[in-house]
Formats: C-alpha cells, sequence, structure tokens
C-alpha cells in the first residue's frame, strides 16, 4: 500500500531540516520496503509571499489528500510587522483547524547521553520518556464567549470561557489510554477538579472512559502539582493527558527537561490518526542558512509520522534507534555540542542518520 505523505518546508531552517527529515524516511523505505510518495507545498511566510495567503488553496488540496504531513517551522521577522491575522502563525492554526487535528502529542524523551544538557540533575532525567496528550482545538483558546469590553463606568474587563463537552474529553481521553496501551500502561490525567467545574467533568469522562481500558493505571493529578511533579519527579509519568491550556504550559516544561529545543518531535492528530508532524522548535531565523540547526526534532517527527498515521512501528523503532546509535557515535550540532570546533552540520547529521538506517539492511 503506499502512503501520500506532503512535505511543508516553511520559513528560515525549516527547509533545511525538513530535506534531512525527508532523506531519512527515504532510506527508511527502501529498508522496510515502503511505498512512499512525497508532495511538497508551501505553508507560512514563504506561502504568503507566492501566494499571498499563509495557508493557500493549493496547499489545502494536497494537506486533504495526504495520508500525513511533515512540516519544518513557519515565521521570521520578515513577516513580523503584518497584521495578526495575516502572519505566517496563521498558516499553522488554518491547517491545524482545517484538519480538526484535536490530539497534540508532545513526548519528552531525553537520551541518557545529553543528560547534561539539561538543567536538572542528571540521575533525574537520563533515560526520561513521558508522553503528554494535549487537547489542541477546544478549551478556553475556543470558548466563547471571550472579549474585553468596557462597563458603563469605564472599567474595561477582560473575559474567556473554559468550555468542554463530554464528546470532545472522551474522544481525546480514549486516544491517550490506547497511547498508553503501546507505552508502558500508565496515565495520568491532569485537571483542576477542585476550583474548576469544567475540569470536574474532565475527570468525571476520563474516568468513565478507563471502564474500557481495565488494563491501564489511571491516575488523576491536579494541575499545580503537576508542574512541581515534573521537574521534582519526571520519570514517575508515562503519558499525561490534559487539555488545551495546562497541556500549553506542561508540554513547554517537560521539554525543557531534555534541555535541548533542537532534539524535541510532536504530532497533532485527528479522529482517523492522520496528521501534522513537526518540530517543536521554530524556524530559528538567527541560524537559517547556516547549516547549523539540529535536524534530529524533525527527523523524530518523522519517525512519530510513520508510527501513529502509517502503523509502521518498526520503521519508527529504527529511525529511533539510529538518532540513538548517532549520538552514541559522539555526533553532536551546535546546539548539543560541548564546543563549537566539534559540531556537525546539519547535513552531515542528516547523513549519519541514514548511514545508520542503511547500515540495518
Ligand atoms: P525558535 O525555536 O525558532 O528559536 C529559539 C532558539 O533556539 C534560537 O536561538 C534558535 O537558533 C535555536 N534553535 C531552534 N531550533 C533549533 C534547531 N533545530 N537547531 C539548533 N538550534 C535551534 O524560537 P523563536 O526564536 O522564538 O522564533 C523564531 C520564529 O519561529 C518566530 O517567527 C516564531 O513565530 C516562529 N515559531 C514557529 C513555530 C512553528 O512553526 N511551529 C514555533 C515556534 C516559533
Amino acid at each position: 500500500m503506499s502512503h501520500r505523505i506532503l512535505l511543508l518546508p516553511g520559513d528560515g531552517i525549516g527547509p533545511e531540516v525538513v530535506e534531512q527529515a525527508r532523506r531519512v524516511l527515504v532510506a527508511t523505505a527502501r529498508v522496510f520496503d515502503l511505498d512512499l510518495i512525497f508532495d511538497s507545498a508551501d505553508l507560512g511566510g514563504v506561502a504568503i509571499d507566492r501566494h499571498g495567503d499563509p495557508y493557500p488553496e493549493s496547499t489545502r488540496l494536497l494537506a486533504r489528500q495526504a495520508d500525513a504531513i511533515l512540516l519544518g517551522a513557519v515565521g521570521g521577522p520578515k513577516w513580523d510587522t503584518l497584521p495578526a491575522a495575516q502572519r505566517p502563525e496563521r498558516g499553522l492554526l488554518a491547517i491545524r483547524s482545517d484538519l480538526d487535528l484535536f490530539c497534540n502529542l508532545r513526548p519528552a524523551m531525553l537520551y541518557p547521553q545529553l543528560a547534561d544538557a539539561s538543567s536538572l540533575k542528571p540521575d533525574l532525567v537520563a533515560g526520561l520518556n513521558l508522553l503528554i496528550v494535549r487537547e489542541l482545538t477546544g478549551g478556553i483558546y475556543f470558548g466563547e464567549p471571550r472579549g474585553v469590553e468596557t462597563s458603563a463606568d469605564g472599567v474595561r474587563r477582560g473575559f474567556n470561557t473554559d468550555v468542554y463537552d463530554e464528546t470532545e474529553i472522551g474522544r481525546i481521553a480514549r486516544l491517550a489510554f490506547q497511547f498508553a496501551q503501546k507505552r508502558n500502561g500508565r496515565l495520568c490525567s491532569v485537571d483542576k477538579a477542585n476550583v474548576l467545574e469544567v475540569t470536574m467533568l474532565w475527570r468525571d469522562i476520563v474516568t468513565e472512559v478507563s471502564a474500557e481500558f481495565p488494563e491501564i493505571e489511571l491516575s488523576h493529578m491536579y494541575v499545580d502539582n503537576a508542574a512541581m511533579q515534573l521537574v521534582r519527579e519526571p520519570k514517575q509519568f508515562d503519558v499525561v493527558l490534559t487539555g488545551n491550556l495546562f497541556g500549553d504550559i506542561l508540554s513547554d516544561t517537560a521539554a525543557m527537561l531534555t534541555g535541548s529545543i533542537g532534539m524535541l518531535p510532536s504530532a497533532s492528530l485527528n479522529a482517523e490518526s492522520r496528521g501534522l508532524y513537526e518540530p517543536v522548535h521554530g524556524s530559528a531565523p538567527d541560524i537559517a542558512g547556516a547549516g547549523k540547526a539540529n535536524p534530529l526534532a524533525t527527523i523524530l517527527s518523522a519517525a512519530m509520522l510513520l508510527r501513529y498515521s502509517l502503523d509502521e512501528g518498526p520503521a519508527a523503532d529504527a529511525i529511533e534507534a539510529a538518532v540513538e546509535h548517532v549520538l552514541n557515535a559522539g555526533l553532536r550540532t551546535l546546539d548539543i555540542a560541548s564546543s563549537s570546533a566539534d559540531a556537525a552540520t546539519t547535513e552531515a547529521m542528516g547523513d549519519a542518520v541514514v548511514a545508520a538506517i542503511t547500515s540495518l539492511s
């Protein structure tokens, strides 16, 4: 069966890192006998320049046909002065909502070889491997009513609405339980059920769904405690499930446990497990075009793409093993190198991962 993958290189270092991930996917397809068909399209600043729209119709058509999408990054100083509604980031929001990508996956893994890069003590984080499942299309970021209004006596008042219905909670909870089944069988749902009614419902629905997954060990944790536990003893977590607002904050905290933003992949899935895969980092305009970008976050995003959208788990495992192999061999891009004299280029890192994959055949 063939799989159609859409590449959206985007802006800044996006094209450099996506190219290395594409090469790794091609090498992996050869080893595992996969039929991958690649398309490429514009998103973000480059799409504004070429089409006058950060998410043009031509990209939308290809995105809807794709089994999975690999994105580099969007944005940069060139477009910072545009009105908010025309910025590159709008393209990202538009594609997420167009494809109904409600489930955001943010793994935080720390390869033991990089434990010194974390600001926490190496023994607390070495071998860390947790997955944050964040609801992405509901909650307070989208709830109505919202706004800033001025009362008759001239006092301004800002307000947002944190709202989830049981369908939205149930569908993300079910996915989170399924991810826990594929991992270590533990799920921690994070809420503020002691204060917020919306998260009391969240807790009730997650508990109801847990009846379908008796083998998964479910726990509940208040968000303030979860924030503390993430930096106190992060290895206690396997899968963490939470809503949009708490997930935004906790996933960045978890990301920093690992030290380098150049190593962190992410995915956003819809109900059919079609998804958008992208590194957590941005377009890094300060190093764009210099061959200094770490492509591993995008390469690891490609591994997630194989696992979650194409159901090619062994091929995904092979990419992750190849990355580990390359790190074991001591190769480091500038962001994770101990000195700039030893730093590998973006392309050299891609070459090394490709070689490690190819050596499997
Ligand atoms: P950034 O992640 O682009 O860069 C932050 C720092 O990390 C920079 O010093 C950069 O050089 C470094 N860095 C990032 N990725 C790296 C990599 N792969 N290898 C080595 N070093 C890396 O964040 P920023 O500077 O706040 O934002 C720059 C632009 O990216 C902005 O226009 C922002 O809007 C956009 N952005 C886009 C996304 C996205 O596309 N999803 C996410 C975040 C920021």
